[in-house]
């Protein structure tokens, strides 16, 4: 069976990555959504080891140190971590493994598999970005003006990205990922015992 590939997906807070994300995986039995660990606190409708599993700083520390992240980083305050065994055992299962990771995280999954695709997700605008934020109502004034400042650093890493998705509708966005997920499927690497014969 072949193996699955990774895919990750960066973009600035409240750009809609959970939306775009929630839309592309449904009933997608191909795709396995990485569940990543967290320090922080839920958002009301968040459910535990659906959207993370929300730890606190010393079981994520312990966690650091059994090995047991793929990557992990810092992110306005808190803590995001990959937990390594389940992308591997989706990938072996050959499912493609999709990763919402910041950008420190997705350049270390970059190190440690070169193979991996990554994709960036922006707004169609800050004005429309800011308007997301503020609607989502989840973050308070101080925490939105931190992570729209940090959105400005995440532009700067996206020339490095191997694809640019616009999420302007979620339709859109979705289209523009499976064609992603499709094209990438159909490198000859990927398509070896045919070549090979
Ligand atoms: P992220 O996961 O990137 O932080 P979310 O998925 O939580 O972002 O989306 C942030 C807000 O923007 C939510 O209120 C969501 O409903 C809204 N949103 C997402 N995508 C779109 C879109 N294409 N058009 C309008 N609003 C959107
Ligand atoms: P949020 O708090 O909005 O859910 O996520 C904040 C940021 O952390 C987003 O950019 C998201 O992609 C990123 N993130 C979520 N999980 C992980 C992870 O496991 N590792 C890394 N490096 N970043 C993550």
């Amino acid at each position: 069976m072949r193996r699955g590939k990774t895919f990750v997906i960066s973009g600035p807070s409240g750009v809609g990555k959970s939306t775009v994300l929630k839309a592309l995986l449904e009933g997608r039995e191909d795709l396995y959504f990485s569940v990543s660990a967290t320090t922080r606190d839920p958002r009301p409708g968040e459910v535990d080891g659906v959207h993370y599993h929300f730890i606190d700083a010393d079981t994520f520390r312990q966690m650091i140190a059994d090995g047991q992240f793929l990557e992990y980083a810092e992110y306005v305050g808190n803590f995001y971590g990959t937990p390594r065994k389940y992308v591997e055992e989706a990938m072996a299962q050959g499912k493609d493994a999709v990763l919402d990771i910041e950008i420190v995280g997705a350049g270390n999954v970059k190190r440690q598999m070169p193979e991996a695709v990554r994709v960036f997700i922006a707004p169609p605008s800050w004005k429309e970005l800011e308007r997301r934020l503020v609607e989502r109502g989840t973050d308070s004034e101080e925490k939105i003006a931190k992570r729209l400042l940090r959105a400005k650093v995440e532009f700067q890493a996206a020339h490095d990205y191997d694809y640019f998705v616009i999420n302007d509708t979620v339709e859109g966005a979705v289209q523009e990922l499976n064609a992603i997920l499709t094209a990438e499927h159909c490198r000859p690497t990927e398509r070896m015992e045919i070549i090979n014969g």
